[in-house]
């Protein structure tokens, strides 16, 4: 919400550290209800399992310097400073940390598991071992909470594993349902998504808005003289020469493959003579562009119709018949020429 009102800020960053803060909240007052009881270790394996959430799964560092004064302040809360297995355990805990920090970010390694759990299991007995000097309950207490502390990490791993994968699949799918597999472009669902939005908001809020469309001329006899596949080279090439040219401009005009060989450029904010240094770039990079094919060069030319918003359109589509209309009368009236009005 805030992005939309042109304030900038990491959401993802933001809602990890609410994340740690909730979970440092949740620690805290959960020891609350045991301090200076003989039991104020049962909740150890909880409070192992949200730091190890936060360390490994959580996709933020935090420097383990931002963890002294939270321990510090932990152990003031529980009464332990005068406790030598307490220092050791918070040093063991520290370790702990880093250690889990450093394993994600080399998380690229063949198995990422084995040293998850591994580590899980060397410093959670460490840990246990600690509080068991300190308040001297059973061996079978001590290996029954450690085995507990590995299956909680164990099941953990899964989880997040499941909802990552899950999270992956649905970022994927929606690339592929807006994207053109052969240019990479955004494609005509994604146009006619934009277009609605884009023409709403502008009458709304009294913006120009522009379009540019532009269609390769006699793309056919590039198939047929040179193949398919070199067609296919042709529209790549000529897709990546418009993002380029774009990318110089301004990042916030828009390139779609609306047809075979017919193009879209969207220039919100744009009026017509705005739009004309670009579109004229565009125009010359296209018509000067030579794809390689073999020994061969291919070269094309294009025929282009720029347009822009009119208070009489009732909907996009009166708009997008405007500038389609230009292109036409850039192709009836010899092709490789800008209609613009
Ligand atoms: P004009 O100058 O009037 O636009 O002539 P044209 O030959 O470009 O127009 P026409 O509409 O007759 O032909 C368009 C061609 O574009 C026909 C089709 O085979 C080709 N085409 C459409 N999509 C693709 C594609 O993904 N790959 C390749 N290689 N060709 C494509
Ligand atoms: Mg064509
Ligand atoms: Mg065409």
């Amino acid at each position: 919400m805030l992005n939309s009102k042109g304030i900038h800020f990491d959401e993802d960053l933001l809602n990890s550290w609410l994340g740690v803060g909730y979970m440092g909240i949740f620690i805290i007052s959960m020891q609350m209800t045991l301090v200076h009881t003989s039991i104020s270790w049962q909740f150890m394996n909880f409070q192992l399992i949200a730091l190890i959430f936060c360390a490994y799964f959580l996709n933020i560092h935090v420097p383990y310097y931002y963890l002294y004064p939270l321990i510090i302040s932990y152990m003031f809360i529980n009464g332990s400073f005068g406790y030598w297995e307490s220092w050791c355990h918070s040093i063991v805990l520290l370790t702990f940390y880093e250690t889990l920090n450093y394993l994600r970010r080399k998380q690229h390694n063949d198995h990422p598991f084995i040293f998850y759990i591994l580590s899980g299991v060397i410093f959670g007995g460490l840990l246990w071992f600690f509080m068991r000097e300190k308040f001297g309950f059973t061996w079978q207490t001590y290996f029954e909470e450690w085995a507990y502390l590995i299956i909680f990490e164990m099941l953990l791993y899964s989880y997040v594993g499941m909802i990552l994968r899950d999270t992956n699949l649905k970022v994927h799918l929606l690339e592929f349902a807006n994207h053109d597999a052969l240019t990479k472009t955004e494609n005509y669902a994604a146009y006619v998504t934009e277009i609605r939005n884009l023409f709403d908001t502008s009458f709304e809020n009294n913006l120009s808005l522009s379009m540019m469309m532009f269609d390769i001329d006699h793309f056919k006899q590039v198939n047929d003289t040179y193949g398919h596949l070199a067609g296919d080279k042709v529209l790549r090439h000529t897709a990546d020469v418009v993002e380029t040219v774009i990318a110089e401009n301004d990042p916030n005009v828009k390139l779609y493959r609306t047809g075979g060989e017919e193009f879209n450029v969207i220039f919100p904010n744009y009026d017509l003579s705005s739009t004309e240094p670009i579109v004229r770039q565009i125009f010359m990079a296209l018509n000067h562009l030579d794809v390689e094919l073999n020994d061969k060069s291919i070269s094309i030319t294009v025929s282009v119709g720029v347009s822009t918003i009119a208070q009489t359109d009732l909907e996009p589509n009166d708009f997008y018949s405007r500038v389609d209309g230009n292109l036409y009368h850039s192709k009836k009236n010899g092709r490789m020429q800008i209609t613009a009005k």
